[in-house]
């Protein structure tokens, strides 16, 4: 295992109480060597409440934790070294804006792409709320470290041993155009294993600027061997109209993505092999590039994928969007054979990657 998560929070709204936000260390190190925080749509009030039903939940068994007594919400964010940010709606950073006066522990930095960051500066502008983070370094008085996370071909360091790259991809459109979010391979650098974690995203089918191809391509020849762990949204379920998804995801689209990188991963796989013969290199990527759908049957064999960002109805009781969105998922998938494991992610719950 190379690292251990905690669902704070995983709704797409209008639940303010389950809103995306996610902890996380290397499984090997104590929660007190530094923890990264995946989103702060939730955060402290989240903790407190789970803390309250799961007083252990970050007292993990076999954990290298000094600790035996149950940690606090604050003690728990206290320990948070980095905040790791895809795009800046409200729903992925209301708990890092309000509680940003009263974060305990040492200077925290914020990576986000620079347009996000940007983005934050503009609530942090003393009127929407205090100035609350800089970009100076030495500046103690912020708690917030402004960082740019270059969307580039390089890692970057977000606590000793734990890297990440970022990609855009597209998250719908609005009046000054396109819209980004970003999805992040974070990788745990002494074991090389990564998972791959999607801010919210619209279909490449439907985007007017398609971005996740490039996500899949990188993802797939490292599947399953050092990434077989994913999370991505799936917000709404079947019966919302192409037109009214908002940026984001239905079954239909999410099972199509994954469709499109099973068929990334069957033509690595493809080129990969060995010929006998250049002549028979020829054929098999000739095959792969017009590969029928039959084609991908299995090749998601040992991937998981948390769904995450299920938009909640609260005129019921429990989840049962969320609970419909997953069984569609799993019924597209199934028909299609893409052999990938889908779950739901639930507040939380523990997973380890
Ligand atoms: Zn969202
Ligand atoms: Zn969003």
């Amino acid at each position: 295992m190379s690292f251990d998560l905690v669902v704070v929070g995983e709704g797409g709204g209008p639940d303010e109480t389950n809103l995306s936000a996610y902890l996380f260390k290397p499984s090997t190190a104590p929660w007190e060597d530094g923890i990264v925080a995946l989103e702060a749509g939730s955060g402290q009030g989240a903790v407190q409440r789970l803390l309250h039903s799961d007083p252990r939940l970050f007292n993990l068994p076999g954990h290298p934790s000094p600790r035996t007594k149950p940690y606090s919400a604050s003690e728990i964010y206290s320990l948070v070294r980095c905040f790791l940010i895809s795009h800046a709606h409200l729903d992925h950073v209301n708990s890092l804006v309000l509680s940003a006066g009263s974060l305990g522990g040492p200077r925290k930095r914020l990576f986000a792409a620079k347009q996000t960051l940007a983005d934050l500066e503009r609530v942090f502008d003393d009127r929407i709320w205090p100035n609350l983070a800089s970009w100076d370094e030495d500046d103690d008085n912020s708690k917030l470290l402004y960082t740019i996370l270059d969307i580039s071909d390089a890692y970057a360091t977000l606590i000793p041993g734990v890297s990440v790259r970022g990609f855009q991809v597209s998250h719908g459109h609005n009046a000054a155009g396109n819209y980004d979010s970003t999805a992040f391979f974070i990788r745990c650098d002494v074991t090389e294993r990564e998972f791959l974690f999607f801010g919210d995203l619209e279909p490449d089918e439907l985007s007017l600027s398609p971005k996740t191809i490039n996500v899949w391509r990188v993802a797939a020849p490292k599947i399953p061997g050092s990434l077989s762990t994913i999370f991505i949204e799936c917000s709404w379920p079947s019966s919302r109209s192409d037109d009214m998804l908002y940026g984001h995801l239905k079954p239909e689209h999410l099972v199509h993505e994954l469709e499109v990188l099973a068929l990334e991963v069957a033509k690595v796989r493809n080129t990969a092999s060995p010929p006998a013969r250049p002549a028979r290199k020829r054929q098999r990527l000739n095959s792969a590039a017009t590969s029928p759908p039959s084609d991908v049957r299995g090749v998601l064999n040992g991937v998981r994928v948390f769904v995450i960002h299920c938009k909640d109805d609260l005129d019921a009781p429990g989840r049962p969007n969320q609970t419909l969105i997953i069984a569609q998922i799993k019924a597209l998938v199934e028909v299609k054979g893409l052999g990938v494991e889908i779950l739901a992610a639930r507040q939380g719950m523990r997973i380890q990657i």
